[in-house]
């Protein structure tokens, strides 16, 4: 690991900015397992849906420009989903205000890589090109990745984008955590540091989930009781709050278990039992090939 790098984590699980619940010390167990990895929270009750996280993100991982500005609204007409040149994006949710939605009519939802306690795509990557850091991020290595896609495939949450268009080198794109921005003078990543809402909270992940926990129990009529990333597909390090159930704003109902049981199984018995699990891996490929041929879609369009 590079020194930038170690530098990030180091300052993320020193980060301060968080104002802790008293409960937020001394845990045992998993939670004493996870001190040891950053969190973020996205309060989208906050968010104004400004895009200054698109910009940041943009910015601090040199993505190539998009055509509209950034202040361009029209964007929020159709749900988006980050690409190989938008690590991250905002989408809108119209709706009737509900609890203390203030006066909009719309919640506002920054979608990125959730870092996921347990990812699948680590247990999907057949050659390690991602993995699972101690410090919470997970992390790409462009120069192992032989471009399979599978960890595509094995996300729950459609996040990994492919540089479809890049004819010589192309690479699995996804959030970095910011964990490569050489520019980095604080312990936040960039979208948090850009946020005027101060929407996006950043800090070790036990103290993110306190924090949530403490929002939700001083607020009742704010937010739903739902910490979403808690519990779905094992845990994840950014997680979210909102005032409307999260199925209406676009978060996926799954599971508590972590997929990588299932990619796991494929894998290994790809090396022990060769047949069986190729005919597996054969129908990931087919489900690939309908994701590349989606994608496709979507560039012509
Ligand atoms: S959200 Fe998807 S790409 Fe990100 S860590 Fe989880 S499984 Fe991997
Ligand atoms: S953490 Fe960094 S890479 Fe990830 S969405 Fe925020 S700005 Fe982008
Ligand atoms: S910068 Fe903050 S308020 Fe603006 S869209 Fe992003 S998360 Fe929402």
């Amino acid at each position: 690991m590079s020194i930038n790098r170690r530098r990030f984590l180091e300052l993320g699980l020193g980060a301060t900015a968080i104002s802790l619940p008293a409960t937020a010390s001394g845990q045992s167990g998993q939670e004493s397992e996870l001190r040891s990895q950053v969190g973020c929270l996205v309060d989208t009750t906050l968010c104004v849906g400004c895009r200054k996280c698109e910009e940041a993100c943009n910015r601090s991982n040199r993505l190539a420009r998009p055509e509209r500005p950034f202040t361009d609204r029209h964007v929020f007409r159709e749900e988006r989903r980050p690409t190989a040149d938008a690590f991250t994006i905002v989408n809108s949710y119209p709706g009737e205000p509900s609890r203390v939605q203030l006066e909009r009519d719309e919640t506002f939802v920054k979608v990125q890589c959730l870092h996921c306690v347990d990812p699948a795509c680590v247990s999907g990557c057949i050659v390690g090109a991602l993995t699972k850091s101690a410090e919470g991020p997970v992390l790409y290595e462009a120069d192992i990745c032989i471009g399979c896609r599978y960890c595509m495939v094995a996300c729950p949450f459609e996040i990994p984008a492919y540089e479809y268009l890049d004819p010589v080198a192309p690479r699995v794109r996804k959030c970095t955590y910011c964990v490569d921005d050489t520019e980095r003078t604080g312990p936040q990543p960039a979208c948090a540091a850009a946020c005027p809402m101060e929407a996006i909270q950043f800090g070790p992940r036990v103290d993110v989930m306190a924090l949530a926990h403490q929002r939700i129990e001083q607020r009742p009529d704010r937010y739903i009781d739902h910490v979403y990333g808690e519990h779905e597909v094992g845990g994840t390090s950014w997680v979210y709050l909102a005032g409307r159930p999260m199925a209406e704003v676009g978060m996926m109902d799954l599971p508590k278990e972590a997929p990588p049981r299932l990619t796991e199984s494929i894998q290994h018995g790809i090396f022990n039992y060769g047949a069986v699990p190729l005919a597996l891996y054969g129908g990931l490929a087919g489900l690939m090939w309908l994701t590349h041929r989606r994608q496709g879609a979507d560039d012509d369009e």
